[in-house]
């Protein structure tokens, strides 16, 4: 089943290197390995067919043969053949060259036909003198394939390689018969060998946009083999046995009393399906999706309570150290009082106090370890884990995700699993990324929320926006000012907000102003924003370390420069960070001008709307799903053939058909999942 690529005729230790940096390494990655474009070489074209605006196969006898000096010297050959003339131009040439272009020989060319001074020309086409040594090439049977390569292999080398490979190696049909047929779906082989040979005439164009019968197939296939591969990491998870969280008597009650306000309906919801979740011996695998502000938090505290009171730890895992310290003060500040212990294992913790902590954890004292992914990487070792919090998902990717719940998965004990994110991902794609998971979504906002109002100005007017902070800020509100600098790196980040942050205290000597971002270490990260929550600051300025999760009500203002650069996923986010007490709140979007037509319809998406749903799907249409999704996740949905947006239509049927294959064909949904993703989704370290 996995031939090795060096099964080939002709490939060694060197060219199998080569072949590795374009990802194939069986014989099966070359079948799979489709060509980016075609040309048609299939037709010998007489000069007096040819149309301007399209590469073309044609042959003439050399007429005349010039240079023509200019700004540019360039080297004219004049063809004839009879029924019309073409005047072929090369800018870089040689003496060697022009020795062999006789008059009276016969030139074999192939390139694209455009309009030129002297009728039909054609810039530096291939050529092929005809001589007895040399007769004329063989006219193509097949489109010629173009496959996507790096400098060191050749054209020629992957065509040999690709004919091997069908000629000697094809590979199995897994799809029964009559779901082929159900699906309308091409035979395998029919499919890859069209891809890589398409017969003369098929239309370059129908190739051209992915939706041919034969990528329809092969798409299908991918699509399939990536879902199978997260239903079977499901099932992985499911056969394991997960300890019985009983419903809270006492503590949930408790916090619930404590509480300065009520749950919204959707809250209660989504915590009854966790609850339910919870009481069973198979691990709980919930994704909570949840708008920003929506109230994630508390729902993730309850959960929490309802492990802690069945006697089990909790650990919960945020993106960033920021957000951790948040957690930290929340889950303090609602739990303390219960008389629960918690821990936060932030870098910024002396070794002492570390040392402290792990024990504690060890020992079973600490119900709560609070931490950004080291609290996997590292020697943390639980005493009774009983469930795992992952909060802001998005920022993990997927394969964190899944090498994260391996790790819990031991001996056939696994904790229940709690994975809360913000970014509305559209169902479909939902569908797809999250196949594992079961959802949960809260799609309703605390009472009282006034929606935010959100300007697009340019940056010039900034000194408008610096006298509207001023007021606000006077009447007691406070701002956000977010410094973003994309594809920068984290320095100059740092310094674009540090510049920022002079200039404002320049500007408004009677205000307080902050700053954080993610060069300053925690300790102080975390004393910058408490000392904002406790309104010692009227200002914060920020680099888009703040993007996830933090939350003061109080703030009712914020400034995003260069939100023209930013996505709208990750806008929407920053926004989030205000519109959370009960007064007006306001978004100003500084971008530099002018602004391409793309990025005026973006922001006049986030103008439009605060629904985060609608938000994600315009992104999705203006961006494609890769972009959304963020490069994080990309080790997962790196896909060959398929295109989410585009073959959306197909995963529902990709759904059903993946559900009956699990039932009953388990061997082939194994071969699928290794043609397509190799070392399957399981990789990958936290
Ligand atoms: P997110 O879903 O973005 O993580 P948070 O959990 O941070 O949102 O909640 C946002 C704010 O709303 C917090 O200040 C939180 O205390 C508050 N909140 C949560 N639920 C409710 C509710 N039912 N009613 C009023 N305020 C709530
Ligand atoms: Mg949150």
């Amino acid at each position: 089943m996995n031939v090795p690529i060096t099964s080939l005729r002709g490939v060694g230790t060197w060219i199998a290197a080569q072949l590795k940096n374009l990802g194939i390494e069986t014989v099966a990655d070359m079948l799979l390995h489709l060509p980016t474009r075609y040309e048609d070489r299939t037709q010998l074209l007489s000069l007096g067919e040819l149309q301007a605006g399209a590469p073309a196969l044609f042959a003439g006898t050399l007429q005349n043969v010039e240079i023509k000096a200019g700004k540019k010297s360039s080297l004219l050959c004049l063809l004839n053949d009879g029924t019309g003339a073409i005047v072929l131009r090369f800018f870089h040439f040689s003496p060697a060259q022009i020795k062999q272009l006789q008059i009276g020989s016969v030139l074999h060319c192939f390139g694209e036909v455009r309009d030129g001074y002297y009728g039909l020309e054609c810039v530096h086409p291939e050529y092929h003198i005809l001589s007895d040594a040399n007769p004329a090439p063989e006219i193509a049977q097949h489109l010629s394939p173009i496959y996507p390569t790096t400098g060191k292999v050749s054209q020629k080398l992957l065509r040999g390689l690709v004919q091997q490979a069908l000629d000697f190696h094809p590979l199995p049909e897994k799809l029964p018969a009559f779901l082929l047929q159900q699906q309308q779906l091409m035979p395998l082989m029919q499919a890859i060998n069209f891809l890589h040979q398409p017969p003369k005439n098929t239309p370059l164009a129908a190739l051209g946009t992915g939706q041919h019968p034969a990528q329809r197939r092969l798409a299908f296939e991918e699509l399939l083999a990536h879902h199978l591969s997260l239903r079977s990491l499901r099932h992985r998870v499911e056969l394991a046995q997960a300890p019985i969280l009983a419903n809270s008597q006492l503590l949930i009650p408790q916090l619930l009393n404590n509480l300065a306000f009520t749950l919204t309906g959707a809250q209660q919801r989504v915590f009854q399906e966790i609850q339910q979740d919870l009481q069973l011996t198979r691990p709980m695998q919930r994704l909570l999706q949840g708008d920003v502000g929506s109230g994630k938090t508390i729902v993730a505290a309850l959960s929490a309570l309802q492990a802690i009171e069945a006697g089990y730890q909790v650990a919960i895992m945020s993106p960033t150290e920021l957000l951790s310290e948040q957690h930290l003060q929340v889950f303090s500040h609602w739990l303390t009082p219960l008389g629960i212990k918690i821990s936060g294992l932030s870098s910024s913790l002396r070794k002492t106090q570390r040392v402290k902590a792990l024990e504690e954890i060890a020992s079973g004292d600490c119900q709560i370890a609070i931490g950004t992914h080291s609290l996997f990487q590292e020697t943390v070792n639980f005493a009774k884990l009983g469930l795992i919090i992952v909060d802001e998902q998005h920022r993990f990717g997927v394969h964190q995700r899944l090498a994260l719940r391996n790790k819990g998965l031991q001996s056939g004990q696994s904790p229940h699993q709690l994975i809360m994110t913000a970014t509305p991902i559209p169902r479909t794609l939902a569908m797809s990324v999250y196949a594992d998971l079961d959802t949960s979504i809260i799609d309703e906002l605390p009472k009282g929320r006034t929606p935010i109002q959100t300007v697009v100005i340019p940056s010039a007017r900034r000194g408008e926006i610096i006298e509207r902070i001023r007021h606000a800020c006077l009447e007691g509100r406070q701002a956000y000012w977010v410094c973003t600098l994309i594809d920068e790196s984290e320095v100059m980040q740092y310094e674009a907000a540090a510049n920022t942050a002079e200039m404002l205290r320049e500007t408004l000597p009677e205000l307080r102003i902050g700053l954080v971002h993610g060069k300053l270490k925690s300790k102080d990260k975390a004393e910058q924003m408490q000392a904002f929550k406790e309104r010692e600051l009227d200002v914060l300025v920020a680099t888009t370390v703040i993007e996830v999760g933090v939350d003061v009500p109080n703030a009712s203002l914020m400034v995003i420069e260069n939100a023209e650069r930013l996505g709208l996923a990750q806008l929407h986010q920053l926004r989030g960070r205000v519109g959370r007490g009960a007064v007006n709140s306001f978004c100003v979007l500084l971008y530099q001008f002018p602004l391409s037509e793309t990025a005026k319809s973006r922001l006049a998406t986030l103008r439009e709307t605060c629904d985060g749903f609608l938000i994600a799907q315009r992104d999705l249409e203006l961006r494609g799903p890769g972009e959304m999704l963020g490069t994080r996740q990309t080790g997962v949905f790196t896909l060959k053939v398929a295109d989410l947006q585009r073959d959306q239509a197909l995963l529902h049927e990709v759904q059903q058909v993946a559900e009956h294959l699990l039932i009953n064909y388990p061997e082939n949904c194994e071969i699928l999942i290794q043609r397509w993703l190799k070392r399957g989704l399981d990789y990958g370290e936290v």
